[in-house]
């Protein structure tokens, strides 16, 4: 019987809205910056059936569906609901490894005689979080966690999905290729112009064709399309880093481009570490070069950090000791040597530390009044003008793969 679980809450933001609202049920809402650089942060499902989704300039998803209702986002009514979903989780098993606020893996192998079988113990879950906290979650249900997160996207809204050992070649096999981790709008044609067009096409080719096509991360996505995946379930207390990385479909060129990525990076790490209650004393800085060749500095500082800026800041100075003047195809920020926050505080003052804090919770409490994006970093703003027309701007990858996007590690 399979034992790993994904759930994924279903349009998380927007669904606390329309909880916190009820008026705001069944319309079209946003959740997202007003004003004209705001960018969508999640949109409802009667929103989606316009073509909206997270990510898209708010503009546009003005112009797709100009009666939808912008709310400006909460993070932290998001982060508080968060913290009742996961503790529901934890009812369940200790094996819990958050993806993001809202979605997370759970092995409940060792739960079954407590709770009955990974189908049961995901009905549990989504009947909790129904009746306690009134929102909608999707489970997959699976031998792995590559296959447990393709099955709970497949059954939502409100779906559980369940994939038996002996289901996963047929499940796995009609699946477009599109749906593995890197295979992106550039790759995707050209693997179709090879015939392969599912996973059983993948799986099936020979692994020097997609060795040459797509280097070694060929291998890995045939051995994800054909249902291998050994990583296990790592739960947070265990976790040793937060990284956030990102693999571009044109390789980025110049340090500014690369500074801009970290920008990002730190500012999601930065805000999962706010949520465990973290801050790190150790941050890397991770890059991997057009010939897939990779690099990887680290820096322990003096005082550990968990703002944005101070994250920002120590992989900038890491990359003085990488060879920034090759075309690079993925950059990776993290941070571990973790400390529980405050914790050094009493050992030590860092004004200045203290002083980015007090800007980032000033920063976030305009991004609550006025919407996201009201106060932006000028960094990001230049490096937005620079790099984002499409072409240089950086294709975030699901978490399918074995490099998710934002990840624990041990
Ligand atoms: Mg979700």
């Amino acid at each position: 019987m399979p034992g790993i679980l994904h759930i994924d809450m279903d349009a998380f933001y927007a669904s606390v809205e329309e909880l916190d609202a009820p008026e705001l049920k069944g319309k079209p809402v946003i959740v997202g910056g007003a004003s004209r650089r705001g960018v969508v942060c999640a949109a409802s499902y009667p929103a989606r059936k316009f073509g909206v989704h997270s990510a898209m300039p708010m503009m546009r998803a003005m112009k797709l569906c100009p009666h939808a209702i912008v709310v400006p986002p909460r993070m932290d009514r998001y982060s508080e609901i968060s913290r009742q979903v996961f503790s529901v989780f934890h009812r369940f098993t200790p094996l819990v490894e958050g993806l993001s606020v809202d979605e997370a893996f759970l092995d409940v192998e060792a739960s079954r005689s407590l709770f009955g079988d990974g189908r049961a113990i995901a009905q549990k879950i989504k009947t909790a979080i129904r009746e306690e906290l009134g929102l909608v979650a999707s489970a997959g249900v699976a031998p792995n966690k590559f296959i447990a997160k393709i099955a709970s996207d497949i059954g939502k809204p409100d779906g559980l999905c369940v994939v038996e050992e002996s289901d996963v070649v047929n499940f796995l096999s009609p699946l477009p290729i599109e749906r593995l981790w890197g295979v992106g709008p550039k790759t995707a044609p050209k693997m179709h112009s090879l015939g392969l067009h599912t996973f059983a096409d993948i799986a099936r080719s020979a692994p020097h064709v997609l060795e040459g096509l797509i280097g070694s991360w060929g291998l890995e996505i045939r051995s994800l399309a054909r249902g291998e995946d050994f990583r296990d379930v790592n739960p947070g207390r265990e976790a040793k880093s937060i990284s956030a990385e990102e693999t571009y479909e044109q390789d980025l060129i110049g340090k500014e481009a690369i500074e801009g990525t970290l920008l990002r990076h730190a500012s999601r790490i930065a805000q999962r570490m706010l949520a465990e209650n973290l801050e790190a004393r150790t941050i890397g800085v991770k890059l991997k070069y057009g010939d897939f060749s990779l690099v990887s500095r680290r820096t322990t500082l003096p005082d550990p950090v968990s703002d944005t800026s101070s994250l920002y800041e120590a992989g900038c100075s890491l990359l003085d000791r990488c060879d920034v003047g090759r075309g690079i195809r993925l950059t990776g920020l993290s941070a571990s040597n973790f400390l529980e926050r405050g914790e050094a505080r009493t050992l030590f003052v860092n004004a200045r530390a203290k002083k980015f804090e007090k800007l980032e919770e000033v920063v976030a409490r305009a991004d609550a009044r006025f919407g996201t994006g009201t106060i932006e970093r000028a960094r990001l703003v230049e490096t937005a003008r620079a790099t984002t027309p499409d072409e240089q701007k950086p294709r975030p990858l699901s978490d399918l793969g074995p490099s998710s996007v934002l990840r624990k590690g041990r």
